[in-house]
């Protein structure tokens, strides 16, 4: 089974973010979800990730800005890259293991989750125990059945989810952050040169909290 099939997988009975519809308006989906043994923040987070809508990610801030449309193809990808290097700021790159920024905290969710789950069933860890990598192991929390997982181990794992996004998200704050701080007077100086910080050419002066739609 390939990622999309996975991904789509998702919104399956008795999964911790259970999902009973998906809607498609432009590049956004919008989901729904129904009772589940969880708590609703700990199906908040998991939405946030399954809708790839973490809080503060350059593709979010930017492509919500009127002054997306009018901007040119390189100076979107460079917008959106993350101070990283390795890539588009989005929630791919920020939980599949890509985001140095990030993984730290990826892996001590993984470590929190295969010490809640260690004493549960054979059943109940199968599909955690199936995910191989880090990308499997984010999207196999999210999934996860809850039928067979006793109330506590259940508990671990969403508190490990919940702390996850908001590790990943304050994390993506301070370092957009960081890259956002040069003065504007100074990025025509910059632009021309190769070393300095590149990314600070396509920022926008919208209120961050204009930037988000609610996530
Ligand atoms: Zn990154």
């Amino acid at each position: 089974m390939d990622y999309a099939d996975i991904v789509k997988r998702f919104g399956t009975s008795s999964t911790i973010f259970m999902t009973t519809s998906e809607a498609r308006r432009g590049m956004e989906r919008a989901l729904s979800h129904t009772r589940t043994r969880v708590s609703t923040s700990a199906k908040v987070a998991a939405r946030k990730i399954r809708g790839g809508r973490l809080r503060g990610m350059r593709v979010l801030a930017h492509m919500n800005t009127a002054r997306w449309g009018s901007m040119s193809t390189a100076d979107r990808e460079e917008a959106i890259q993350c101070p990283c290097q390795c890539g588009i700021q989005n929630v791919e790159h920020v939980l599949t293991g890509e985001c140095d920024y990030v993984l730290v905290y990826i892996d001590e969710m993984i470590d929190s989750v295969d010490y809640a789950l260690c004493s549960e069933t054979e059943a109940a860890q199968s599909k955690w125990m199936a995910a191989r990598n880090v990308e499997e192991k984010v999207v196999a929390v999210i999934g996860m059945e809850t039928r067979g997982v006793s109330p506590d181990a259940l508990s671990e794992v969403a508190s490990a989810l919940k702390l996850l996004v908001r590790r990943a998200e304050t994390a993506l704050r301070t370092v957009n952050k960081a890259g956002e701080s040069w003065p504007m007077d100074s990025l025509a100086v910059w632009a021309p040169g190769s070393d300095g910080p590149q990314m600070e050419l396509q920022i926008d002066m919208v209120p961050e909290d204009q930037q988000m739609v609610a996530a």
